[in-house]
């Protein structure tokens, strides 16, 4: 393996430093959900036109059809800039697009992936339901066959993005007395079609940012289906490794430069000198170091066989309560200043209560432990 970047990627990396630098926003990703809607588009739209979105799409789709080694440095330039989160666009562009690539058909992928990639069309995720959410195989939502579509009737909930979302990776059970991962389909929902609901869900950082949603004899056509009428649990399998996949790259460099940040601010107020806390900075440092080089690993691996492979597991799992950590390391510093914070303020406290989600969204710290246990240790199945 070699480590390092060739020239061609060393120029690619000055490339997007330049643009990034002159380009990325001097305002904040608004918190208030409509306002933050119209800013992920706006700001979805820009990198379109520049050629910044889909760096590693193919091109005949709007993409760059670059490597994924030009994308890797480009997630890693873009948090180094502190470009703002995609927000909205989170869905389609890290996994709903990603899995169309896989296993959608021509006039699938003609008409959705452009669309994802200008910032037109917002997707969002439909997999979990109030009794099936680690679960993904003991899902309800039904579709059944009545002519050239499919009448789907169920619930689904966690939908983040749900309110403001155009399209939908929805996975519903198919087939009639199927059970488990049989006879399950991954259908491209509208969601403004007759019969769907949105019930919005508040999070205890105060934002509205995911809903229940219902399904009421709701029709999609058969050609939505993407890989084949039962065939689900597979392309799902596809979708959860792109969500759990490269996109953590970024995470980690915003960790390092938390870190940066969290020293200087234990500097000045002189924390530094609680041997605890310095001995913690330390150890965060040193964890963010061996995930990046982690992350390489699996970037390796995609490179060898297309997808990332279960190591992501350990990087999603290891991101996620590094984060949690880091920011509770950063109330600790800020002391009872802390106790001052109000919905609508963005900063620690914010992405402390926000973080709390970081260990159940997209499986849960459990899950992941599951998961390293079975597939890459090779220990019994826990169930
Ligand atoms: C911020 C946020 C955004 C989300 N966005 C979406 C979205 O857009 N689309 C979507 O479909 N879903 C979304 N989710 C849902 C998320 O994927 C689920 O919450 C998650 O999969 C856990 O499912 P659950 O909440 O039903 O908990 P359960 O599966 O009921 O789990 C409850 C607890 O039991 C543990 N547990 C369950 N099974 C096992 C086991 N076999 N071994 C050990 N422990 C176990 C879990 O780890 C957990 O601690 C989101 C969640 C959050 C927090």
């Amino acid at each position: 393996m070699e480590i390092g970047f060739n020239a061609e990627e060393t120029r690619f990396r000055e490339e997007c430093r330049e643009w990034l630098h002159a380009n990325v926003p001097e305002e904040k990703r608004p918190l208030h959900a409509a306002d933050a809607l119209e800013f992920d588009k706006a700001w979805q739209r820009r990198l379109f036109d520049a050629g910044w979105a889909g760096i590693n799409w193919p091109v005949e789709y709007g993409g760059r059809g670059l490597s994924i080694v030009q994308q890797v440095i480009w997630l890693e330039e873009y948090a180094q800039a502190d470009a703002p989160w995609i927000g909205a666009n989170f869905v389609g562009v890290n996994h709903g697009g990603p899995t169309l690539i896989m296993n959608a058909s021509e006039e699938q992928k003609a008409y959705h992936l452009p669309r994802i990639l200008k910032g037109d069309a917002i997707w969002c995720q439909g997999f979990s339901e109030p009794g099936a959410g680690s679960d993904l195989a003991g899902i309800n939502t039904r579709g059944r066959i009545e002519g050239d579509a499919l009448v789907v009737n169920g619930s689904k909930i966690w939908t983040s993005f749900a309110h403001v979302a155009d399209w939908q990776e929805l996975v519903l059970r198919t087939e009639e007395g199927s059970l488990r991962h049989k006879g399950l389909s991954w259908v491209i929902c509208d969601m403004h079609a007759p019969g769907i609901s949105i019930s919005p869900i508040r999070k205890m950082s105060g934002q509205v940012e995911f809903a229940q949603v219902f399904y009421d004899d709701v029709r999609i056509p058969l050609e939505n289906v993407v890989g084949g009428l039962g065939n689900g649990w597979r392309v799902a399998m596809s979708t959860l490794s792109f969500e759990r996949g490269t996109g953590f790259i970024a995470d980690q460099v915003k960790q390092s430069q938390e870190i940066d940040e969290l020293i200087s601010t234990a500097r000045a107020n002189g924390k530094i000198r609680d041997d605890r806390i310095a001995g913690e900075l330390g150890q965060m440092r040193a964890e963010v170091a061996a995930l990046r080089a982690m992350t390489y690993r699996n970037i390796s691996t995609v490179i060898r066989t297309g997808q990332p492979g279960p190591e992501s597991s350990v990087i999603r799992l290891f991101t996620s309560e590094l984060g949690q950590r880091l920011e509770r390391m950063g109330v600790l510093l800020m002391g009872s200043a802390a106790l001052d914070f109000r919905y609508g303020d963005d900063n620690i406290v914010h992405d402390y209560l926000r973080g709390f989600a970081a260990t159940i969204a997209g499986g849960t710290a459990q899950i992941q432990r599951d998961i390293i246990a079975e597939r890459l240790l090779g220990l019994p199945k826990s169930r």
